[in-house]
């Protein structure tokens, strides 16, 4: 076993509010929530991060965030919710097994949502660079 937090988590090493489990995944209730009902969805396959995961994974990840999210938001009284992954610490990731995070949202629950910016960069330049690495 190695040191990693989720790992156990799965293992039934470390407690943790499961809500849903199969073959490869697992989902469990965010142990410092935004919102009531903030949920992680794990794949069982340790890896770091969302690009490290096999794409595989990644999808069934997708599937079983559209089979709970419903019912998570019911169960809280919901209507809307965030879906996101943190990739790297420059994002704000803390725990390097890669997770889905579920985040029920409120009106006035007093979390910002993104602010774009109006100043324009040179999306021309920006868009080739990118193609040129795909
Ligand atoms: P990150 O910032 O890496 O995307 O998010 C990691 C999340 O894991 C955080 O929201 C944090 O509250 C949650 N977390 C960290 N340790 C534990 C734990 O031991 N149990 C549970 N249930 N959640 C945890
Ligand atoms: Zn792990």
């Amino acid at each position: 076993m190695n040191d990693c937090i989720f790992c156990k988590i799965i293992a039934g090493q470390m407690p943790a509010h499961k809500i849903y489990e199969d073959d490869l995944a697992f989902a469990f209730l965010d142990i410092r929530p935004i919102n009531p009902g903030h949920t992680l969805v794990i794949p069982k396959a340790h890896q770091e991060n969302f690009l490290k995961s096999s794409e595989a994974d990644m999808c069934h990840l997708i599937k079983v965030a559209q089979k709970i999210a419903p019912g998570i938001l019911k169960a809280v009284g919901a209507e809307s919710f965030n879906l996101g992954f943190n990739v790297g610490r420059g994002a704000g990731q803390v725990i390097f097994h890669t997770h889905l995070h579920i985040m029920p949202r409120f009106p006035a629950d007093g979390h910002e949502i993104w602010q774009g910016s109006d100043e324009h960069p040179d999306f021309q330049a920006i868009a080739d660079q990118i193609k040129q690495r795909l």
